[in-house]
């Protein structure tokens, strides 16, 4: 089979059926053959109900749900492990990955040759000036401190077999999808597209999800951060040496600096910084409590599998 196409939907149940109407029809028109699996990932309205209903009108609709919502990345996850292809397109399904776009990211994937058509945003679409203030200053951050350049990369990415073999040997639970595309490697290509509007409904990613997701980012692709609170100890440790000759010369020449102003601006920033020090750390080791307990990275409650992958056990 030629090309599986990954949708994740989350309470998008007005318009997931106008949507995937046009994607397919799309698809149709520009000749090109594929396998879907829409993943509901938990929504809590009647998208399931909207979903079953494509998986029993087209043929070569599979579709997952999930237990509960277990987010955008393990959706993308559920659906390339539970299908098999030579090729895989993730797409959104709010019709922001422009469908018509498909046919060229085939074609440029044949043309040069590569295992990654990585979906680049040229305009990033309708966005308010505190969520491009956020994602600018979030990539830069990511820049720095992992080296990953994601700048207006998106999900709408056409990858090939040998990539998700890959990522299915993948089992951390707590992962950041476009990070982990960019450092497996392979060969690869960008493609610029212009993100459309949303039609209907709005974006599941709030500011805090938004922040949270870049939070996971960073974590799961550094241990960065605590390096940085070694070197700030360190850079401390020096301070704390030059203040502490000053205040043996002051106390033996006689004139003992007086009052607590010094010392109460000491503890309080000391204090803060051996606070943040430790929440730092403490963030690592809920990561690591994470992934030790092992637990399943999703739960698929129904599976409306068209016989893909039988045997592929879930995980
Ligand atoms: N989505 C998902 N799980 C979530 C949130 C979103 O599967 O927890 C899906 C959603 O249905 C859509 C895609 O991910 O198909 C992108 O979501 P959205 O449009 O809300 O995000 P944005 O376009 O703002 O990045
Ligand atoms: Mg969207």
């Amino acid at each position: 089979m030629e090309l599986a196409v990954v949708i994740p939907v989350y309470n998008e149940a007005q318009a997931i059926c106008k949507n995937f109407a046009v994607i397919y029809d799309t698809f149709l028109q520009d000749d090109i053959s594929c396998q879907y699996i829409i993943v509901d990932d938990g929504s809590s309205d009647t998208s399931w109900l909207e979903i079953s209903k494509l998986q029993k009108e087209y043929s070569n609709v599979s579709a997952i749900r999930f237990a509960r919502n277990f987010g955008k990345e393990m959706a993308i996850c559920a659906g390339l492990d539970n299908i098999d292809a030579e090729r895989y397109l993730i797409m959104d399904s709010d019709l922001q990955h422009p469908p018509k776009c498909v046919k060229d990211m085939l074609l440029l994937m044949d043309r040069s040759q590569v295992n990654i058509v990585d979906g680049v945003k040229q305009q990033r679409g309708k966005e308010n000036f505190l969520y491009r203030f956020f994602a600018k200053g979030f990539y830069k951050i990511l820049k720095n401190t992992t080296g990953l350049d994601l700048n207006d990369s998106s999900d709408f990415k056409l990858i090939d077999r040998s990539v998700v073999d890959t990522i299915r040997q993948f089992r951390e639970s707590n992962l950041f999808f476009r990070g982990l595309i960019d450092w497996v490697g392979f060969e690869r290509t960008n493609y610029f597209f212009t993100v459309e509007e949303r039609v209907e409904g709005e974006s599941s990613f709030s500011l805090f999800r938004l922040m949270k997701l870049a939070f996971n980012a960073i974590l799961s692709h550094t241990s960065k951060p605590l390096y940085l609170t070694f070197f700030g100890g360190a850079i401390f440790l020096l301070f704390a040496v030059i203040l502490g000759i000053q205040t043996l010369v002051n106390y033996f020449s006689g004139n003992a600096v007086s009052g607590f102003s010094t010392v109460i601006l000491l503890i309080l920033f000391t204090g803060s910084v051996i606070m943040l020090s430790l929440g730092m750390i403490g963030v690592y080791i809920s990561r690591i409590y994470d992934e030790v307990k092992g637990r399943p990275r999703y739960i698929v409650s129904q599976n409306l599998s068209r016989g893909i992958k039988k045997d592929r056990k879930i995980i």
